[in-house]
């Protein structure tokens, strides 16, 4: 990737994967805090040394460089956290990538069928019922996937060792039917409503900046 290349993240979402910074601490340069966050780059950091080129970050005083974070697919973010705070984007905006994304989750249904099937065995091996426990995939480096994914599998994971084999890390399993139910509520009501109207095994995905639920 040439150093010009790099600036394709500025004014765009992006998730800050890493900190390379050379001494951690309390510096500009040390993101360790913000791993896993989604934040915006504002502009390139003016200066006359020649280098690696590094960031802002809208509304901190870090920086980054490209190789810390990866750039969000969907740009139109509903979601973001700014200042510790999670904000709301222009809900038109919202409700038409919402229909987007959820048309591209089909997709991703159809890349994980031999997980959903492995998954749907064990539910049964298990002796679960599908208003029991459902299925979820949660792509780990969406806006909403990596939050859920850290509260539903709070012992974490070494998800950078599948980014660094250039594959998409995708958190996969099985989940409480009525915890999913009320996170739902709160966050999608649109897809909180399908999965009450589910009444086999169902799948709940996050990918594409959204959630969609599934019939299987
Ligand atoms: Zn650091």
């Amino acid at each position: 990737m040439s150093k010009r290349s790099h600036d394709e993240i500025i004014g765009k979402l992006v998730r800050v994967k890493k900190c390379e910074a050379r001494e951690h601490g309390d510096n500009n340069g040390c993101v360790c805090h913000l791993i896993g966050q989604v934040v915006e780059i504002e502009k390139r950091y003016e200066t006359p040394f020649i280098g690696t080129p590094s960031y802002h970050i809208k509304g901190m005083k870090y920086r980054v460089r490209r190789c810390e974070v990866t750039l969000i697919r969907n740009q139109q973010a509903v979601v973001r956290v700014i200042n510790g705070q999670l904000v709301l984007d222009d809900p038109i905006a919202v409700a038409m990538i919402s229909a987007v994304g959820k048309h591209n989750c089909r997709n991703t249904l159809e890349l994980n069928a031999d997980r959903v099937e492995h998954f749907k065995r064990r539910l049964t091996e298990r002796g679960l019922t599908p208003d029991q426990a459902v299925i979820m995939l949660i792509n780990v480096d969406d806006v909403h996937g990596g939050p859920l994914a850290d509260v539903l599998l709070p012992q974490g994971h070494n998800w950078q060792e599948i980014r660094d084999k250039g594959e998409i890390p995708f958190a996969r399993g099985l989940a409480t039917r009525d915890g999913i139910q009320e996170v739902l509520n709160v966050f999608d009501k649109d897809a909180a409503a399908k999965l009450k109207s589910i009444s086999n095994v169902a799948v709940v995905i996050v990918d594409h900046g959204v959630t969609e639920v599934f019939e299987v």
